[in-house]
């Protein structure tokens, strides 16, 4: 399977990165991604306990029940064990509320987890502050001890005291030389350690970061997005700012799927998610919200202003030529929907996506390749 290339219609060419599967090193990578046999298997048996949970129960046919009922099978968190427990011990009734109440604890539950490490990390970097102070304070105190034996001997040594005194004297600054060269190893070896627990807080850090990324797109996920989304409106409704969401879905991309393959619908995903990367700035953020859906958040952004950024983003897609770079087989017109909806006083992230997603659900039903607002713009 080739590369797709891109031919935008002012001639010039660009190469997008190709996934083959015949690559060795991208096979060798996600074998790396892929779970290992035996965590497979243990994933499987917690999946087949959770639908012998749900059966038993009864609970409701959803998707958040079952991955309340994982959760509870792998014992990832006692609070919700014991919260399932009780309602088991009164006679095991889940309504759909309930249902809906644990999983958003398990959600809650999930994100302190992830803020766990960070935390670590600063902590470990203060601790590890505080005890070097220490040491740099007890090296100074011990330097001045030294300096002031050193000038006893000067003038002990000038007044020609006994030799006696001299000598214990002369003793007493080679001992506390020897303790000033030990605790400066000490010192050394503390910031030594210290470097390790910043390269320690980097790892996690960067652990978390990934954490929030989509691999295909390199784009923020749906995480990402939602962690973003909430901070963003929280500020929005505070400064009483403007704030805009849009929510883009590529146009029948079953189609080119299935015409091309799942490699090349990979490569128009990322083409897609290489146009918003383009056209957002500042403290706009692109995000993967699934599949072929992607969110773009525009804090301190006008509904008009979203409006014309959007649909630059739609004309650049719809006028790009994309075709196969070793047939030069074009792809045909590659399109994309979206639905923008502006903030209000009332809105909640939730009510926010809802109605970016009405409005991305009309222009489908319009007809597709079109960008509708919620609001006049
Ligand atoms: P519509 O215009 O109504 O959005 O039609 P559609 O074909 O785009 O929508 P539909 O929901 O029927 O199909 C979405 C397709 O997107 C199906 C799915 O296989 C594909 N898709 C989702 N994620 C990926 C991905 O990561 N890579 C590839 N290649 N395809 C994906
Ligand atoms: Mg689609
Ligand atoms: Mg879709």
């Amino acid at each position: 399977m080739g590369a797709v290339v891109c031919v935008p219609q002012n001639g010039a060419h660009f190469r997008m990165n190709t996934i083959s599967s015949s690559n060795p090193a991208e096979q060798s990578k996600q074998r790396e991604q892929s779970p290992t046999c035996s965590e497979f298997q243990a994933a499987l048996k917690l999946a087949g306990q959770a639908f012998k949970f749900a059966e038993e129960y009864q609970t409701p046919p959803v998707p958040k029940a079952y991955e309340v009922w994982y959760s509870y099978a792998g014992g990832e968190c006692d609070q919700i064990n014991n919260r399932i427990d009780a309602i088991i011990e009164n006679g095991g009734a889940f309504s759909s509320y309930e249902i809906e109440q644990i999983c958003d604890q398990l959600r809650q539950a999930g994100e302190a987890d992830h803020e766990h490490p960070e935390a670590t990390g600063q902590k470990l970097d203060k601790e590890m502050d505080a005890i070097l102070s220490l040491v740099r304070t007890y090296l100074a105190s011990s330097e001045s001890f030294s300096g002031s034996l050193n000038r006893t001997a000067q003038s002990l040594s000038d007044a020609a005291k006994p030799e006696q005194v001299r000598k214990t004297i002369e003793l007493l600054i080679t001992e506390n030389d020897k303790m000033r060269n030990e605790t400066a190893k000490l010192n050394s070896s503390l910031e030594q350690t210290k470097q390790q627990v910043q390269e320690l807080r980097t790892n996690l850090e960067k652990a978390r970061e990934s954490g929030l990324r989509d691999a295909l797109t390199n784009l923020g996920n749906r995480r990402r997005f939602e962690l973003v989304l909430a901070k963003e409106i929280a500020e929005a409704h505070a400064e009483k700012t403007e704030l805009c969401l849009a929510i883009g879905d590529l146009d029948h991309f079953k189609r080119v799927n299935d015409t091309f393959g799942h490699p090349i619908g990979d490569e128009v995903l990322k083409f897609f998610a290489s146009l918003l990367t383009k056209n957002v700035k500042g403290r706009d953020t692109a995000a993967r919200y699934g599949g072929e859906e992607f969110a773009i958040i525009l804090p301190i952004t006008k509904l008009a202003d979203a409006k014309n950024l959007i649909e630059q983003i739609r004309s650049q897609l719809e006028t790009t030529d994309l075709v196969l770079s070793k047939s030069q087989k074009p792809l045909g017109k590659v399109t994309a929907s979206f639905g923008i909806a502006k903030l209000r006083e009332s809105d909640d992230p939730l009510s926010l996506v809802e109605r970016a997603d009405a409005k991305l659900y009309e222009a489908k039903h319009a007809g597709r390749n079109r960008v509708l607002c919620d609001d006049a713009g």
